[in-house]
């Protein structure tokens, strides 16, 4: 068993009972091997693996909530310094704030804050990781109305390379607040996130609506026209075009059967609510219409079992300025290729309080897309249909390529530094590079969607 000097977590190595339990991620179809697994319990652990990882010259991944497609929060050889021991939060309900330790999970966070009837926004499945989602950007049913997550990051303790713990905010250290807020896991490990809270819920008008997928063009085309266009910032959609999956609220004479749903959440008013939705709701004969008052946690939990740890992934995303004819057309006719019942499209409402952000004042960028595209090919572990549902996911992207406009880092697995710099654009690419080289100037934190140092 290797020594952490001053470590007092668990170091878990190769052969030990829990080894493979502890480098499994979300993603079944990573399969890694790290040399070691340092499971912290604070920030002084975080300070003592890496230290020991720089002096033995090895490799550092991090690990928050273990959700990203690509897998980086485990690599091969090296060392994890793996945060999912660290899930306390601290509520302060005079000021609004959260304080969230660095290997949160959503469910966790929603589940305290809303005790207090606050939320930040968070993502849209309750096991996802709160440091991976909110060093990307974080978009999610709220953000429409109070901005990404990491918008509503106003500090965070954080690790940097030289082994030293930092503040970054406002008042000690802009440079490094502003690298955090989309710049993801390139600037050092995060112990603790400082999150602006506002007053949400308890209940939303949130569910689905659900119509054959053959209707997907002209139901995309109302929804653009009618809802999505000219929606308050209290009303966040996502469509997501599948086939229905075994949900407990989901008839059983529509599993498997291939719809267009549109998932709507209000989070406001609830007479308001109602009135906005009309339109959505009453358009041509939808198979199935869910959206009723529910609680805020209970919604950000529905759709957690269709996406479950262990079975096999692959993404691809864009970004989308607008949702074109063309466009439409793409989606309608790709989604219906569709083969695995496991496999999904999504295609989320941004807007809102995320444009009212200037470009250049966060590293997360692309402010004025309207809509992210996530085509997903799902699998589960021995089912032989990977290939076909990599190349599935492959055609869709490539016959959406017109119409694509930038990317979304939390989304894209293993797909080059092109893909990094296209999630940036120039200006905040460049911006970002230089902060790397002031924070991480050797790229110890390079095994992630990375932004290497400026030269
Ligand atoms: C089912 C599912 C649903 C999702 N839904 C949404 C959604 O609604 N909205 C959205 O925006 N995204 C969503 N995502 C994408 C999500 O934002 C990314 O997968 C994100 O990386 C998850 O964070 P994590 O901490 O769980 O990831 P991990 O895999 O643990 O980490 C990913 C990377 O983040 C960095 N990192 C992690 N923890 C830390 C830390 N404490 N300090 C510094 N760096 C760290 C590391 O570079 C690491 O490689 C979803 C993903 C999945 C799988």
């Amino acid at each position: 068993m290797l020594d952490i000097p001053g470590f007092t977590g668990r170091v878990i190595t190769p052969g030990d009972e829990v080894y493979d339990e502890a480098r499994r991620v979300w993603n079944g179809a990573v399969d890694r091997h790290p040399g070691v697994i340092a499971q912290c319990t604070g920030a002084a652990d975080v300070l003592a693996a890496l230290r020991c990882a720089r002096e033995a010259g090895l490799l550092v991944a991090v690990r928050g909530g273990g959700h990203n497609v690509a897998g980086t929060a485990v690599c091969d050889d090296g060392l994890v310094i793996d945060l999912s021991p660290m899930r306390a939060l601290h509520v302060d309900p005079g000021r609004r704030t959260a304080r969230v330790e660095g290997g949160a999970l959503w469910g966790d966070v929603d589940q305290v804050t809303q005790g207090f009837g606050l939320a930040t926004p968070g993502g849209i499945v309750s096991h996802t990781g709160v440091a991976g989602l909110t060093l990307g950007g974080g978009i999610g049913w709220l953000m429409r109305k109070h901005g990404l997550t990491a918008d509503n990051l106003t500090a965070a303790d954080v690790v940097t390379a030289d082994g030293q713990l930092r503040r970054a905010s406002d008042e000690d250290d802009p440079d490094l607040l502003w690298a955090l807020r989309g710049g993801g896991g390139n600037y050092g490990v995060v112990t603790s996130f400082t999150f602006r809270l506002h007053p949400v819920g308890p209940q939303v008008l949130a569910g689905p609506v659900l119509w054959p997928m053959e209707d997907t063009a002209d139901v995309l085309r109302h929804y653009r026209d009618v809802v999505a266009g000219s929606a308050p910032p209290e009303l966040t959609t996502i469509v997501n075009l599948r086939k229905a999956p075994p949900l407990p609220a989901i008839p059983a004479e529509l599993h498997k059967r291939p719809v267009c749903a549109v998932q709507a959440c209000w989070a406001g008013d609830l007479d308001a609510g109602e009135r906005a939705l009309r339109a959505l709701r009453s358009y041509g004969r939808p198979l199935l219409d869910l959206v009723a008052p529910r609680p805020y946690t209970a919604w950000q939990s529905m759709f957690n079992s269709a996406v479950p740890h262990g079975w096999h992934y692959y993404w691809k995303s864009t970004n989308l300025a607008r949702l074109e004819d063309a466009a439409i057309d793409v989606l309608a006719e790709h989604s219906l290729r569709v083969a695995s019942p496991r496999s999904y499209t999504l295609l989320f409402h941004l807007g809102g309080a995320i444009a009212d952000i200037g470009e250049d004042d966060t590293a997360y960028a692309h402010r004025r897309a309207a809509h992210n595209l996530n085509i997903n090919g799902v699998w589960q572990p021995g089912e032989p249909i990977g290939d076909q549902e990599r190349a599935w996911t492959r055609d869709f992207f490539t016959a959406i390529e017109p119409h694509r406009s930038g990317a979304y880092v939390n989304f894209l697995g293993e797909e080059g530094a092109d893909r990094v710099r296209q999630a940036y654009g120039e200006r905040t690419y460049t911006r970002l590079r230089q902060l790397k080289a002031r924070y991480d100037p050797e790229n110890v934190f390079r095994f992630n969607q990375n932004i290497p140092p400026a030269a």
